[in-house]
């Protein structure tokens, strides 16, 4: 089946046959993992022109490629990059599109190392660096100057959840000529298809729900037409690339994705719920939840969500202390979009606007694929704990 026939068909569909089709390599339902760096050509002139589907392996391989085809497929893209991290994902376009002089606005809830890139790098480069308040929305208009290059979101906010009107800062972003790029990591293309909204680059940490088992480090940038191009000329000059095993692995976790998120999402909502009933839980970010202030952009925007939300408890760090070293179930650790459940104490003081006034103490759970009622009885044992704290 084309591409085209097959945008038409469901989401779980698109996940598992995307990027690859099982008659290019002799019928085998998964695609060859190409160990490269050397690639021959049949004669000097072929060589000369470089006419023939792959030169070296720094520009693709058939195991590179069937992953970049496949969250094309996702994204509505023209074009997918693969870096080895997802961090990386935010930096290479931020690198790609701004130049000395040119002022950036970054959401101030973005993820805690995108402030440090823009803080020390591109501070370095002479970018101007200018933090937004998230909720924000049209209301960018008024900051956006005659050199404002690029506008950076990212929703819903790292730890903290805020949901950004992504069509409003989009129309006034695009009126002043600005690229609109957004770390999309939490939704990943299952649930917001940012393209459709009018972000131009969309970014992922594939490390996250894509990889899903917690053993791979991977960043993807998908641009449309207009800015693709400008993308894959620092991307080269910067002699970015991936390994073959690791493309292989994240493919893989793409046919399952659907199935796992559903899961990541279940859980994650029936535990909110639960913790929004609880003694010493202040608050529940989590924009599924009818509570949260940006629960209407959630409905109107995205189609789902993924399995990560923070809680504020009352108190401060020796509460957050007690209830991370009282939980078993849940490991204590970065990143999250693996099989297992993780918790952290968030620290905020990376913001300039966000964060600052919640009435106790922020912690982030990553919720995994146990069987929840075995992760309500962690929580609660963790939540006693702070409560005796
Ligand atoms: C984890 C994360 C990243 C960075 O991904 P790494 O692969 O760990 O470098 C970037 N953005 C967001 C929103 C993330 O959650």
């Amino acid at each position: 089946m084309d591409k085209q026939s097959r945008s038409k068909l469901g989401i779980n569909t698109r996940l598992a046959h995307g990027g690859y089709d099982p008659t290019d390599y002799h019928g085998f339902v998964n695609p060859p993992v190409v160990h490269a760096s050397t690639v021959l050509f049949p004669d000097a002139q072929t060589m000369a022109t470089g006419n023939q589907p792959y030169t070296y392996a720094t520009h693709g391989t058939p195991t590179t490629d069937a992953l970049c085809r496949a969250i094309d497929e996702l994204e509505g893209s023209a074009g997918t990059l693969l870096v080895p991290s997802g961090l990386l994902a935010v930096t290479l376009p931020l690198l790609a599109f701004l130049s000395p002089g040119d002022h950036l606005l970054m959401v101030d809830s973005c993820y805690g190392n995108t402030h440090y890139f823009c803080n020390t790098t591109l501070k370095r480069l002479g970018v101007e660096v200018e933090y937004y308040d998230p909720l924000i929305g049209a209301g960018i208009e008024k900051l956006i100057k005659p050199n404002t290059k690029v506008v950076f979101t990212e929703s819903p906010g790292s730890n903290t959840f805020e949901m950004q009107d992504i069509p409003a800062i989009a129309e006034k972003a695009h009126a002043a000529g600005a690229v609109v790029m957004m770390d999309n990591t939490w939704a990943t293309p299952i649930h917001f298809k940012a393209l459709d909204y009018g972000v131009d680059i969309s970014i992922h940490a594939v490390t996250k729900y894509p990889s899903g088992h917690a053993d791979i480090l991977m960043g993807t940038v998908s641009a449309n037409e207009k800015h693709f191009k400008t993308l894959e000329q620092t991307y080269t000059a910067l002699g970015l690339c991936v390994s073959g095993d690791d493309a292989y692995q994240v493919l893989r976790g793409l046919r399952t994705m659907g199935l796992r998120m559903e899961r990541h999402a279940e859980n994650a909502l029936a535990i909110a719920e639960w913790l929004e009933k609880q003694d010493g839980v202040l608050e529940v970010l989590h924009p599924a939840l009818p509570s949260h202030a940006g629960h209407e952009i959630y409905k109107r925007d995205f189609t789902g969500g993924g399995g990560v939300f923070s809680i504020v408890i009352e108190g401060g760090k020796a509460q957050a202390h007690a209830f991370l070293d009282a939980l078993e179930i849940f490991g204590l650790g970065y990143s999250w979009g693996g099989f297992a459940s993780l918790a952290v104490h968030v620290r905020l003081n990376d913001r300039q606007i966000t964060g600052k006034n919640y009435a106790g103490t922020v912690i982030r759970l990553q919720i995994g694929l146990e069987d929840k009622e075995d992760l309500i009885a962690d929580i609660a044992k963790g939540l006693a704990a702070a409560r005796a704290a």
